[in-house]
């Protein structure tokens, strides 16, 4: 099962951290309180001598070790091995004190694995820089965010960790890496999308550019509610402008029919160069992730899937008929009117639709990598992201969700080279993988050396990419 359901209602009596005599575990939780798992201990080293310390102590003993961002993300990546499920300890790893920081005349920014995003970038736009593309949010941690391939909107803009020009990685037993696109370029690009099991980021060397200003508009259109010429209209849109977010068709529950009922209209946001100063980027400064114990309104089943951009009217046509179709299954779960019930502040529609463009790279695991596409293609993606949003936070129907959002890949992936995004909700195992992305095994053989004894894996790693000598651990 893909989250750690069963241990939930433990996981709230127990809630984040005990330290006691004899007792010493941490739940950790993700940022909408899905994904959780009980780990040995959370440790937060000084610095990175007190670091690497404390993995060469840990390496004797085989302890898993999980670093972590911000967890900010919808996946299983930063889920811990529960403490009671191997003979082994499990520690969640936080970077957070390795905060340093140093500007070249070259644009180039070194910096610990600590920075959030949210902390960094208004730090570059004092030195009058910034990062090429940015996601929809500041809230991760900038290593989270890269080494899983997260990006923005733009046909020539790429995923935030092609500008890591450099790293500096703890491997498991406690010795230090340095790869850099100068000495070691194609090592680089194994290492950039790393998920956490090729070592622990302990430093970045970023390319960054000199700022730039964009002006954000938002225009509201009509399109056909056939999805044939739907997405035909939506791939024109998409081929128009150079960044853009196309928010919608979405999907809304109609209460008299039992249907889902397609909205027509789209938000286009979309974003262009101007030297107008007022307006720090096209990202918002939104912090999504709840304090401790507050259920955030924004509870959901979401994943995000890029595939060539050529594909998009038919796999965009797809993919909206089959969640459209999906209402009788939907049914036992509406049997509430919201708006009558009196919540009508918080409804939303029951399903979200956002298209975004990310131009690909060769990045052996990033999901735009372009290493299998046909040879006239454009090597530019089209990404797909679907929200299956409740209107009250339930776990039964969030499972449901997390059960409907499984079924894309084996419906879709093929026929329309479908990757999904690492920190969304991604379930294709290792023969899914290996299709897209043909290098995998040589990344699997960096992995093995980094990580000899599988302290760094968890059980979703090792069967989403394959890490069969790491299964007996399970
Ligand atoms: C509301 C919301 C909006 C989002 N919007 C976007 C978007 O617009 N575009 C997009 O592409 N994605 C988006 N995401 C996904 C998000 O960007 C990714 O899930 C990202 O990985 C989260 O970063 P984090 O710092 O929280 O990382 P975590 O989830 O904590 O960790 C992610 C991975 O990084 C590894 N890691 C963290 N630190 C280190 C380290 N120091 N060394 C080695 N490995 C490390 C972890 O082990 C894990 O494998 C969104 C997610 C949410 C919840």
């Amino acid at each position: 099962m893909f989250f750690s359901k069963s241990s939930f209602g433990a996981a709230f009596l127990s809630l984040l951290s005990l330290h006691g005599a004899g007792v010493t575990a941490h739940r950790w939780f993700n940022w909408q309180f899905d994904i959780t798992c009980d780990a040995t201990a959370f440790f937060v080293p000084d610095n990175e001598t007190d670091l690497i310390d404390f993995v060469k102590a840990q390496h004797t003993s085989k302890t898993l070790l999980k670093p972590v961002g911000n967890g900010h993300g919808f996946g299983n990546l930063t889920t811990c091995v529960s403490d009671e499920a191997t003979d082994r300890d499990s520690y969640i790893l936080s970077l957070t004190n390795l905060k340093h920081l140093e500007v070249f005349d070259n644009h180039t920014v070194v910096f610990g694995g600590g920075w959030d995003l949210i902390d960094l970038i208004p730090d570059l736009q004092e030195h009058g820089l910034q990062v090429a593309n940015l996601g929809s949010e500041m809230v991760q941690n900038y290593v989270g965010a890269a080494t899983t391939g997260t990006h923005g909107t733009g046909k020539q803009h790429q995923n935030l960790s092609n500008k890591m020009i450099g790293l500096r990685l703890l491997d498991a037993t406690g010795k230090i890496h340095v790869i850099t696109e100068e000495a070691t370029p194609e090592l680089l690009k194994a290492f950039r999308i790393g998920l956490g099991v090729l070592g622990i980021v302990v430093e970045v060397t970023l390319q960054a550019e000199p700022l730039t200003f964009l002006k954000r508009t938002t225009k509201i259109v009509e399109v056909p509610e056939d999805s044939t010429e739907m997405y035909k209209e939506i791939a024109r849109i998409g081929q128009k402008y150079e960044q853009i977010n196309i928010i919608g068709p979405n999907l809304k529950w109609n209460y008299t029919t039992q249907q889902l009922d397609p909205q027509t209209q789209l938000s286009l946001v979309y974003c262009e160069e101007t030297d107008y100063k007022g307006a720090k980027n096209c990202s918002n400064y939104a912090i999504a992730t709840p304090p401790s114990g507050i259920l955030y309104r924004g509870f959901m089943g979401q994943f995000e899937h890029f595939f060539p951009m050529e594909n998009l009217a038919e796999a965009g046509k797809d993919y909206f008929n089959y969640a459209q179709s999906q209402a009788d299954r939907m049914k036992p779960y509406h049997t509430v009117d919201p708006v009558e019930d009196g919540m009508k502040g918080y409804v939303s529609d029951d399903v979200t639709v956002i298209t975004r463009f990310v131009k690909g790279d060769d990045n052996w695991l990033s999901p735009v990598n372009k290493q299998n596409l046909p040879v006239n293609s454009s090597g530019i993606f089209a990404t797909l992201e679907y929200s299956w949003i409740p209107s009250y936070n339930n776990y039964t129907l969030q499972w449901f969700y997390q059960d409907l959002v499984n079924e894309f890949i084996p419906t879709f992936g093929e026929k329309h080279n479908v990757r999904p995004h690492w920190n969304k909700m991604l379930f294709n195992k290792e023969t899914y993988a290996s299709t897209i992305y043909p290098k995998i095994n040589s990344w699997l053989d960096i992995q093995e050396k980094m990580d000899p004894d599988c302290q760094f894996v968890n059980n979703f790693l090792v069967e989403s990419l394959g890490i069969d000598r790491c299964k007996s651990l399970f």
